[in-house]
C-alpha cells in the first residue's frame, strides 16, 4: 500500500503538544496513547521513534494502529470504514 492510499495520513502529517508537552498524532489518540512527553525527548526524536514506525507500518499494511482502535468512536477515519 501507498501512502496515497493508507487510511489516514495524519501518521505522516500531523502532531497535536499540549500546554503541558504531551505529543500525540491526533486529538482523538492524544489523551489515550501519546507519542511522548516533549519535556523528556526532542520532537524530531518521537517523530522518528519505534511508536511511530510501528504506527505507520500498520497503516500501510491497510490497517488502523492499535492506538485508533481504542478511539474507534470518536475517529471520523476509523467510522468511514
Ligand atoms: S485515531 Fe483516527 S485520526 Fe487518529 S491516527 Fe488513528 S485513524 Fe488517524
Amino acid at each position: 500500500m501507498t501512502l496515497d492510499e493508507v487510511k489516514c495520513k495524519f501518521p505522516w502529517t500531523d502532531v497535536v503538544i499540549t500546554e503541558r508537552g504531551a505529543v500525540g498524532i491526533c486529538c482523538y489518540t492524544i489523551t489515550t496513547s501519546p507519542i511522548g512527553d516533549l519535556n523528556k525527548t526532542p520532537l524530531p526524536e518521537l517523530w522518528n521513534g519505534e511508536k511511530m514506525k510501528a504506527w505507520r507500518q500498520a497503516f500501510l499494511r491497510g490497517e488502523f494502529a492499535p492506538e485508533c482502535h481504542q478511539v474507534a468512536h470518536l475517529c471520523p477515519f476509523m467510522q468511514k470504514h
